[in-house]
């Protein structure tokens, strides 16, 4: 059996387990697949790795670092050393994945969508949005990931 994370068009996310992936599209052929939320036949695979568009809402909470270091154990030897090393690593990683990716700016959330419903070829990006707009595209099923801080230039980060 694999187990596969499904969408359905109105961006339902459930799982479903199959014999093989075969099997998902006679499945999914017959009409046999339908969203448990909404009952909508048109329902498409999601990727295991997700590409995901990187998006600055321009308003990192200042709060979460504060929390972020209250929650730290100051007297566990190595603890603060690691967690400075999984964040570094972290940033890297961001970093390596804005160069790869187009800045597209205030057209974020119009760009990730044309992306998410195959408008247009499919790339990684990065830009800006409202928190709103953020919060939808995620609610819509496009793969987002905010980024914990602003971007204030094309591959410059706050
Ligand atoms: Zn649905």
């Amino acid at each position: 059996m694999i187990v596969f994370d499904l969408a359905c068009e109105s961006g339902h996310r459930f799982e479903g387990w199959f014999g093989s992936t075969g099997d998902f599209e006679a499945q999914r052929g017959r009409g046999m697949l339908e969203c448990p939320v909404c009952g909508i036949q048109a329902v498409s695979k999601l990727l295991s790795a997700p590409r995901l568009n990187l998006v600055s809402t321009g308003m990192a909470d200042p709060g979460a670092e504060a929390g972020a270091k209250a929650a730290t154990v100051p007297d566990e030897t190595g603890t603060r050393a690691r967690m400075v090393a999984a964040r570094t690593a972290f940033y890297q990683q961001l970093r390596q994945m804005l160069d790869r990716s187009d800045d597209v700016g205030e057209r974020f959330a119009e760009e990730a969508r044309r992306i998410h419903y195959k408008e247009t070829p499919e790339r990684q990006i990065h830009g800006v949005a409202t928190r709103e707009e953020t919060a939808e595209l995620i609610e819509e099923g496009v793969a987002v990931l905010p980024l914990p801080f602003t971007i204030k230039r094309k591959g410059e980060l706050n």
